[in-house]
This record gives C-alpha cells, sequence and structure tokens, in this order.
C-alpha cells in the first residue's frame, strides 16, 4: 500500500512520527513526510493507529489497486 499525508491539513504536530518514525518524518518541513513507500502489507496496523490518533486527519491509504 501507499500512504499519503496531505500537507495543507498536517499540522505537523508529530504523532505520526512517534507511532511510527519508520514510516513517518517531520525533519525540516512544517508537515509529515512519507519516507517507505510502497508500505509493507504487515505494517497495516500501525498506519492504521497513526491515522486514528492524527489530529487532522491528514493520513490516508491508497490501495496498490487505485495506483
Ligand atoms: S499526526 Fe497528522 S497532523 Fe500530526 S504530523 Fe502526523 S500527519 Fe501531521
Amino acid at each position: 500500500m501507499k500512504v499519503v499525508v496531505d500537507p495543507d491539513t498536517c499540522l505537523g504536530c508529530g504523532v505520526c512520527e512517534s507511532i511510527a518514525p519508520e514510516i513517518f518524518e517531520l525533519g525540516e518541513e512544517v508537515y509529515a513526510t512519507v519516507i517507505l513507500n510502497p508500505v509493507p502489507e504487515q505494517m497495516r496496523d500501525i498506519v492504521d493507529e497513526a491515522i486514528a490518533e492524527c489530529p487532522e486527519e491528514a493520513i490516508s491509504i491508497v490501495e496498490d489497486e487505485d495506483l
């Protein structure tokens, strides 16, 4: 699966990075970037947790068949 962060709605709060630092990174940007794409299917649970915890609902999954 591919994971995307909407830079227009992301607050840069860092919650996603603290949940899954192997997937999300704040770095120099004011919004999170996805550093692992595609994300392996076995990491879906942690992606789902990040989606649930993101206060801005800025994270979404794009299924492979949508690409
Ligand atoms: S949890 Fe959501 S709002 Fe916070 S940095 Fe991650 S994508 Fe942005």
